[in-house]
């Protein structure tokens, strides 16, 4: 049994991977403010006798230093995260995606945890290629444009996670998420799938951003999941960068006519221009795709379930939620 710290582990991806981590019977420890997390989320796990909650900012370096203390393991997800919340909050973005990653990357060369950082796509920034390996170039637009803060503040992350590894011995593997979608990921940041499959349970419209033909891959957060531990428990994969996602682009467009195929072929989609959905100045990233050969070859598996089966497993939640009044 493994001693496990997850940041950020009330959150969507975080909830799952702690789940997962005590149903193969280990120890789990969660760091949490709840401001984007949910204690909800924890429900299945929260009476279970190896699952501990700590309420508390990964902002506080006297409680980061409290919690590393006999862990094993940890997977740092806590961020400020999604692309519209953070170019609302700038500053908080770096009080939270920077300063804690440092501290904990230090705290975990000194005290010899193995460490997996969450990454983002969002590093490749515009990279105009038609899928990105890890080595690619990360092409971000002008610093006066808040979009690209959080790209950039998780490639100081990677940055300083590569420089530990380098320089103390950090037993580290970094993880760049492509789009992942699931039961309890909510829309309120710009979550595309949420906000569709909601719009759709109103009644529609379905409000697409430009014309539609923005370009993604979604990735059910169990197969995600499944890759993060495999990447974090391997020995070939220290030191390394993984793209860990779904490798099989689709329009947003199409991705708002399957959401209402599914819930009721007669919603209308509706076009908005990004100017009024986001910004004045904002940029979206035409196409991301990932190439995953990397993560194949390192762990035999890459995240694979299909988007109709993923939208399936979304809209019964959704249902669920409702049923019992949560929306
Ligand atoms: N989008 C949309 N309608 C929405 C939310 C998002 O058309 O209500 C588009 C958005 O412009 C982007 C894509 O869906 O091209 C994915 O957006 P999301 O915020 O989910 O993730 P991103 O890939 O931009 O980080």
């Amino acid at each position: 049994m493994k001693h496990c710290l997850i940041t950020g582990g009330a959150g969507f991806i975080g909830s799952h991977l702690a789940e997962r981590l005590i149903a193969k019977g280990n120890r789990v420890t969660v760091v949490d403010d709840l401001t984007t997390g949910r204690r909800e989320n924890l429900d299945a796990i929260q009476d279970h006798p190896n699952f501990q909650l700590r309420v508390g900012s990964i902002t506080d370096p006297v409680l980061l230093n409290d919690v590393v203390i006999g862990v094993d393991v940890i997977y740092h997800l806590a961020a400020a995260v999604g692309v519209k919340l953070v170019a609302d909050n700038p500053v908080k973005t770096i009080e939270t995606n920077i300063y804690p990653t440092e501290l904990l990357l230090r705290l975990a060369a000194l005290g010899g945890q193995r460490f997996f950082l969450a990454s983002t796509s969002e590093v490749y920034g515009k990279n105009p290629k038609e899928r990105w390996t890890e080595e690619d170039d990360l092409h971000f637009g002008s610093t006066s444009r808040p979009r690209w803060a959080y790209g950039c503040s998780k490639a100081i992350d990677e940055f300083l996670a590569l420089a530990y590894q380098r320089k103390l011995g950090l037993q580290m593997v970094i993880g760049r998420f492509f789009n992942v979608v699931g039961p309890r990921q909510v829309g309120d940041y710009g979550m595309v799938v949420p906000r569709f499959v909601d719009q759709a349970l109103d009644g529609g419209p379905v409000i697409v951003y430009d014309d539609g033909g923005q370009e993604r891959c979604f990735a059910h957060v169990s197969d995600v999941v499944e890759c993060i531990i495999k990447l974090t428990e391997s020995d070939i994969t220290v030191g390394g960068v993984f793209n860990i996602g779904s490798d099989q682009p689709v329009s947003i467009l199409s991705l708002a006519n399957k959401v209402i195929e599914k819930i009721d072929p007669s919603i209308e989609t509706q076009f908005i221009p990004y100017r009024e959905a986001y910004a004045e100045d904002f940029e979206d990233v035409r196409r991301r795709v990932p190439d995953t050969t990397r993560l194949e070859s390192a762990i035999a598996m890459k995240p694979g379930r299909s988007l109709d089966d993923i939208l399936s497993d979304i809209i019964r939640w959704k249902r669920e939620l409702r049923e019992q009044g949560k929306t």
